[in-house]
């Protein structure tokens, strides 16, 4: 046996409570419905083994017909023949005869890649819960006086029907909370919701009319009602499962929407070059901060950076060195600014950095910090005896600014900068 690491292994199967309160549930059953075969003087007695081996294949149909609801969970019309059989069979052949269909159809599951283990616990959990509540619901109905073999609604059946099929929903209810409590160890499973409670009812009635015509008519009329019955289920399943497969197309293509709506996003908002953002980007975005300066007095500065001798850079280098000259010098902006702070590259090697509830003296300092960061940068690296530098006009938002003065004032200050040498900030 190969050695596997303790967190790695999986734990054993006896270890799960969830198992342990199947192999317990299934004991429980088979004991009781084991002994109430008993008590009834052996199985078969209202109805002969043909009537058993039908309602067992129509069970395991019943259940067939369902499909994987991603709220509710696997949804069938397993109820129709559980209850149909108690009408025509009485409890006690009815409940042996449904666990054994809850036990077998779990295995059917192992062509689809269901683990043995899921397919373990479902088969002794379903068989010992299905058992038990037909049993226990089937005998109350019997015990309170309702008929069996179903042939009349009378008064009686009017009030115990109903009473039947409520019960079973309600312990059906229960053992699955139960079995969704050992399984997620306490956390609260999937609720019972309208949609799941008015199928079991219908299921319900349909049981009831299935048990009577079974009862009432000839063999060719329950043949062509439990066709019929039967084709309605099929084309219900098929409406159920090409709406999941829509929902699973939707799905997907809501995915790749939601990608490429997030591309496109970052394309109109961003500089392809650096990875800043762009122009019009930051046009609105000083928009913004503008508006919210004159609402709420919530000020900033500007500061508009350009790189100093750039052409010349271009010519003796070439263009591919420029550009990524351009890269390194929007690299140590976003590494120097903060989260909050915006960072555009407003033109071929002009940027624009905004600084909210940032005075002129603050951001002037910042901007001292970014040129000396470009300075020091080990630009020889890049080409031989290259060096890059930058201006910067420092503003800080006035009352009744807009942008295009802002803008102005900024690239005087720039301009001011380039006059007085290059190299240096302005404000
Ligand atoms: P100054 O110090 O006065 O700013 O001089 P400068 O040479 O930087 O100014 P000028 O405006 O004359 O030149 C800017 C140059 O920037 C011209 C243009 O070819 C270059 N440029 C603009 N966009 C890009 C780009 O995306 N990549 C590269 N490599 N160069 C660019
Ligand atoms: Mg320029
Ligand atoms: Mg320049």
């Amino acid at each position: 046996m190969k050695n596997i690491p303790s967190e790695a292994r999986e734990p054993r199967l006896l270890d799960r409570p969830e198992f342990i309160y199947s192999v317990v549930l299934f004991l429980f059953a088979l004991v009781t419905v084991g002994y109430a075969v008993y008590r009834a003087d052996g199985p078969l007695q209202l109805r002969g083994w043909p009537v058993a081996l039908f309602f067992l294949l129509y069970g395991l149909f019943t259940i067939r017909m369902g499909y994987d609801h991603p709220r509710v969970g696997y949804v069938s019309f397993d109820r129709v023949a559980q209850l149909a059989s108690v009408l025509v069979m009485g409890p006690v052949d009815a409940a042996w005869v449904v666990g054994l269909a809850s036990l077998i159809f779990p295995f059917g599951r192992i062509r689809k890649g269901v683990t043995w283990r899921a397919i373990t616990i479902a088969a002794l959990n379903n068989a010992g819960l299905m058992s038990l509540m037909i049993l226990s619901c089937g005998t109350l109905y019997s015990f309170l006086g309702g008929e069996i073999p179903l042939r009349t609604l009378d008064v009686p059946e009017l009030i115990l029907l109903p009473i039947l099929i409520l019960t079973t929903q309600g312990v059906n209810e229960i053992g699955m909370r139960v079995h969704t409590w050992f399984r997620s160890r306490g956390r609260s499973g999937a609720r019972m919701n309208g949609f799941a409670f008015a199928l079991e009812s219908a299921a319900g009635l349909v049981a009831v009319l299935v048990a009577i015509i079974f009862n009432r008519m000839e063999l060719p009329i329950t043949i062509l009602l439990l066709t019929v019955l039967s084709l309605g289920m099929i084309s219900l399943r098929q409406f159920a499962r090409m709406r999941m497969d829509l929902e699973v197309i939707v799905a997907e293509r809501t995915r790749i929407l939601l990608i490429k709506t997030a591309e496109l996003e970052r394309l109109a908002t961003r500089d392809q070059l650096t990875g800043l953002y762009n122009r019009r980007y930051s046009d609105n975005y000083l928009d913004g901060r503008i508006e919210e300066f004159h609402r709420y007095h919530r000020s900033f500065a500007v500061a508009l950076i350009d790189l100093d001798h750039f052409k010349r850079i271009n010519d003796t280098f070439s263009h591919e060195v420029g550009d990524e000259v351009l890269k390194r010098v929007s690299r140590v902006f976003s590494a120097r600014c903060r989260q909050t702070d915006m960072i555009a590259r407003y033109g071929g090697e002009e940027f624009l950095l905004c600084f909210p509830e940032a005075d002129v003296a603050t951001v002037r300092e910042i901007c001292e910090q970014l040129r000396r960061a470009v300075l020091a940068e080990n630009w020889s690296d890049l080409a031989e005896g290259i060096q890059a530098s930058i201006s910067v006009g420092v503003i800080e938002i006035r009352a009744g600014m807009e942008r295009r003065e802002l803008l102005n004032e900024a690239d005087l200050k720039l301009y001011a900068a380039k006059n007085a040498g290059r190299n240096r900030v302005m404000s």
